[in-house]
């Protein structure tokens, strides 16, 4: 199996994410990494939910600290933007460069995301803020982003499904409440 960074922006997503990749070949780290998301509470409840998947599922899970008057001073004047706009660009951009950098850091290859499995992420968009957070890494050695599109082939349907048997917290917005 190849390891690779999967920056986890909850529990639910990581579901389908983590089954997919293993019968890709890989062996991920799930990344925590999610300054974007308000209340602390909520950020908190998401963290729990993914702490119980990863031990249902035996995978490692690395916590980022939480920061999110950096994301909001990267958002700033952004806040009227609609979902799917500059503003969440940015935002997977933010979130997408912490991963990057982890990765390079602890000699991940590889990384992605499980933005993707979500319908309101364009993956286009997604994958052009991983490349560039990837292009961004610091030092000579780049990891690579990988583009796995998780909403395919009825990919978020499978992580509601997984969410629900192994009774996880859903949340009911994208995270930034702005
Ligand atoms: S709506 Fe979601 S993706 Fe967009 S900026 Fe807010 S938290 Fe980020």
């Amino acid at each position: 199996m190849k390891k690779i960074l999967l920056h986890a922006c909850c529990g639910p997503c990581s579901t389908h994410c983590v089954a997919t990749l293993r019968d890709a070949g890989y062996e991920p780290t799930l990344f925590y990494s999610n300054s974007n998301i308000m209340p602390l509470e909520e950020y908190d409840l998401r963290l729990e939910a993914l702490r119980r998947f990863a031990q249902i599922a035996s995978v490692e899970l690395v916590e980022d600290v939480y920061d999110n008057a950096r994301w909001l001073a990267c958002v700033k004047g952004l806040e009227n933007e609609p979902e799917k706009g500059a503003r969440c660009r940015l935002c997977y951009g933010f979130n997408l460069c912490r991963a990057a950098g982890f990765a390079r850091e602890r000699d991940f290859a590889e990384f992605t995301t499980t933005l993707t499995v979500s319908p309101h992420k364009p993956s286009p968009l997604v994958f052009a803020a991983g490349d560039a957070a990837a292009a961004a890494a610091p030092g000579p050695l780049k990891p690579e982003f990988r583009h796995f599109d998780f909403k395919k082939a009825g990919g978020f349907l499978d992580s509601v499904r997984l969410a629900k048997q192994y009774g996880l917290y859903r949340q009911s917005y994208c995270g930034c409440r702005l």
